[in-house]
């Protein structure tokens, strides 16, 4: 598990497929080469394949712990165009929802309304656990979202998919990263209006700023470089525009944070939340691998 998931809180991650078929300009999953468990065909080719660990619910079934914090998924979307007919996050729920051992969290990384097809199973699952949906939205412009992540919902897909998982009662936050080309304030009101808990967000990773690690991918510098949005790459940028997000939340009383700490929210008990589930402090850090 990278870095800044364990500084976010998490204990464990589970990734269910290699590779991610949404193939986001941005990814910063094949920068990190043989870190991420990928082989070159997945760096040299992200986005173009994915393959399923159709074991993945019978190893979590045996790995799961009280006390792990998880994170799925750090190196894909469990929700990419292939799971509608892979179909391997029913499993994985299912083992959230029977297994006698329960996590204390587990939280859904995902941009993907295929989510929708498992709101029995979520909710089945939030009442063994804390389970949480973080769901992506990274523009409040459709232009802006076809040109780096063509093969991802539009935005209204993504704000309809978020109002129905919280109408199921299933504890769902905006996560808006990376942040692209937007108007910053339109995006975090739509983001606060949206949700009940804190807002996350999180600017395009460079270099600069993050010293070691996974950075944003080539192919969307060179994007901003097309279309001249380099400026959404600059630091200073950058936190001029999480400054103008964060007044705007603290106007309305909410919370709002960036980096492990924006993630950290995810792994902490909230009191929004009418779900069941407490967190255990537990500072194991191995990986659950499939
Ligand atoms: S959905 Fe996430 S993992 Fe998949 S390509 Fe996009 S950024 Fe990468």
């Amino acid at each position: 598990m990278s870095g800044f998931l364990r500084e976010a809180g998490f204990t464990h991650s589970l990734t269910p497929a290699r590779n991610c078929t949404f193939g986001c300009s941005y990814c910063y999953v094949p920068t990190m080469r043989v870190q991420g468990g990928l082989k070159p065909e997945d760096w040299t080719h992200w986005g173009h394949h994915t393959t399923f660990k159709s074991n993945a619910a019978a190893l979590l079934r045996k790995a799961l712990r009280p006390g792990q914090i998880i994170y799925c998924s750090p190196l894909t979307d469990p929700y990419q165009p292939a799971e509608a007919t892979e179909r391997l996050m029913p499993g994985i729920l299912e083992a959230l929802a029977e297994s006698p051992v329960t996590p204390a969290a587990f939280v859904i990384q995902t941009r993907g309304p295929l989510i929708l097809n498992d709101l029995e199973l979520l909710q089945r699952a939030a009442r063994r656990t804390r389970l949480a949906v973080s769901f992506s939205v990274t523009t409040d412009r459709e232009d802006v979202r076809r040109i780096f992540e063509p093969h991802c919902a539009p935005v209204e897909e993504r704000w309809s998919a978020i109002a129905s998982l919280r109408a199921a009662g299933i504890d769902v936050f905006a996560t808006l990263a990376p942040i692209l080309p937007c108007d910053p304030e339109a995006l975090v009101r739509r983001a606060l209006d949206a949700t009940a808990g804190p807002v996350i967000a999180d600017p395009f990773h460079v270099r600069e700023v993050k010293r070691s690690g996974a950075t944003t991918r080539p192919a969307a510098v060179s994007i901003c470089r097309h279309h001249n949005w380099l400026e959404w790459l600059e630091p200073a940028f950058q936190r001029g525009v999480l400054a103008r997000m964060r007044a705007i939340a603290a106007e309305q009383g909410r919370a709002f944070a960036h980096g492990p700490e924006g993630f950290g929210l995810l792994t902490g008990p909230r009191e929004h939340t009418s779900l069941p589930g407490s967190l255990l402090s537990w500072k194991a850090v191995s990986e659950v691998s499939f």
